[in-house]
């Protein structure tokens, strides 16, 4: 299912970070992949009153160059308001109306967009009379809140679920007989060119479906009996007006294939290497739950020998060094070598993160590992772990239970991660480890 995708959107320094994170409030349960790649995260998902979206933060995508500043953020926030199901509009309440504001207001109501206007850094009551000036920024009412001290933010995430689009009905039951694969990264990269060779490789049956989505322009395929949808992110920028933005065009864009996809392939260009945005996009498909691998295109244009493959890849996975599980393959689009891996990739991966593992196999497996390696005592309080059960596929979950889950560490999360790893593959697939204990209290 694809979740609606809300938009927080405003200039600099009005406190959309700020915001986001306190939206996403406590820290995600997910170790893996460990956090750290992008300090300021693109994406998450969050949950209010049972509606699930996901949350984007312009504000991190940010990059301007200093004499187009003006422009940029007039044209992102219109890509932002365009590629949103729902926007929130963030406005600084100490500085008062700017003309950026008014610029922003005035596109977001020519789009239509479900949005909710936020005046931020209303610390206090003593500022709640600032906000209705902002009224003035058109036909909505601003809310008043403070997304550093948490003020309102309830009321604030109570209007955004009555904004929220209608849940869209899960697409179609899941066949293994159907791949949706979305092709992302940098402008550039090769993306279309891989889309169109592999339509064109005699192998494929192609049943070509242009643009019938409003997402992106989906190619179909069948290969070796199975179904691909392929997303391909490029397609329709061609026919867009933007070009200033395109980087921050294409994150976003690759942001809502992530969520239409079942696998999750990032482009890189080999005379280059893996990006901050690259980076971003692939810790989105891992907080989705989608099996995810790299793809380095170009190799081609690489002067190489024997060792040239097994460095890019060490170099990689220092950059990448979350995605240690996700496999990595070698193409040239240009010559067409091995550019039909990438459809044998995205089954396998898909397959990993499908599978599960009897409760039974990994109490004798992956509990013993821990009883071999108990976790530390924590403050005197001895852990003691009583089972490790996978709850769901896709992606693999896994919950242990102990008596004091609040005081396992982050390395002895990895290294249960690591464990179940080392023991089931699960490549490409972000596997979610969660520890309770047994009593309803916690
Ligand atoms: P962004 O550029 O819109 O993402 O803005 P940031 O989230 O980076 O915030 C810009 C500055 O405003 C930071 O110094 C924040 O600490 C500050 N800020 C954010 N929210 C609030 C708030 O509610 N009250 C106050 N007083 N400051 C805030
Ligand atoms: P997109 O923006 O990611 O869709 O990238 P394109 O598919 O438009 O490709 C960008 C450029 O890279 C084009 O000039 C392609 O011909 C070139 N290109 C794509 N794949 C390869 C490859 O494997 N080797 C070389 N040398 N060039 C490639």
């Amino acid at each position: 299912m694809r979740l609606p995708i809300v938009c927080i959107i405003g200039r600099p320094n009005v406190g959309k970070s700020t915001l986001f994170n306190r939206l996403v409030g406590r820290r995600l349960a997910v170790v893996d992949p460990t956090p750290g790649v992008t300090r300021d995260r693109l994406y998450a998902e969050t949950e209010c009153d049972g509606r699930r979206f996901a949350l984007v933060d312009t504000g991190g995508l940010v990059m301007q160059s200093d004499d187009e500043m003006q422009r940029e953020i007039a044209s992102q926030a219109q890509i932002a308001i365009e590629e949103a199901d729902a926007v929130i509009f963030l406005v600084d309440g100490k500085v008062g109306i700017h003309q950026d504001d008014e610029a922003i207001a005035r596109m977001l109501l020519r789009s239509g967009k479900p949005a909710i206007l936020a005046v931020n850094k209303i610390d206090g009551p003593k500022q709640d009379a600032d906000i209705y000036d902002f009224s003035r920024l058109g036909p909505l009412e601003p809310l008043g809140i403070s997304a550093l001290h948490g003020r309102a933010a309830g009321d604030l995430l109570e209007r955004l679920v009555a904004i929220l689009p209608p849940e869209e009905p899960a697409e179609e039951p899941e066949e293994i007989e159907s791949i949706a694969l979305a092709i992302v990264g940098r402008p550039n990269v090769g993306k279309s060119s891989l889309v169109n060779r592999l339509l064109g490789e005699e192998r494929m049956i192609v049943s070509a479906r242009a643009g019938t989505t409003r997402d992106s322009v989906d190619s179909v395929l069948e290969y070796e009996g199975v179904r691909f949808t392929l997303i391909d992110t490029a397609g329709l920028r061609r026919a867009s007006r933007v070009h200033q933005s395109l980087e921050f065009y294409t994150t976003l864009r690759s942001v809502k294939a992530v969520q239409r996809a079942d696998v999750v392939c990032v482009l890189i260009d080999a005379s280059q290497q893996l990006g901050t945005q690259d980076l971003k996009i692939a810790e989105a498909a891992a907080l989705a739950g989608k099996a995810l691998f790299f793809v380095i295109n170009k190799w081609d244009l690489i002067e190489k020998d024997e060792s040239t493959a097994g460095q890019y890849v060490h170099d990689l996975r220092i950059r990448a060094r979350s995605f240690a599980w996700a496999p990595v393959v070698f193409i040239s689009v240009l010559t067409g070598q091995r550019a039909v891996k990438i459809l044998d990739m995205a089954r396998e991966v898909l397959a990993e993160n499908r599978k599960r593992i009897p409760t039974a196999e990994l109490n004798e497996t992956v509990l013993n590992d821990m009883r071999d390696k108990p976790p530390p005592a924590v403050q005197g309080k001895h852990i003691k772990i009583n089972y490790i059960t996978q709850t769901e596929a896709t992606p693999p979950t896994f919950i242990v239970f102990c008596n004091h889950p609040k005081l396992i560490g982050e390395s002895y999360q990895r290294f249960v991660v690591n464990r179940i790893r080392e023991r089931y593959g699960f490549t490409g697939a972000p596997i979610r480890l969660w520890w309770r204990s047994k009593s309803p209290r916690d």
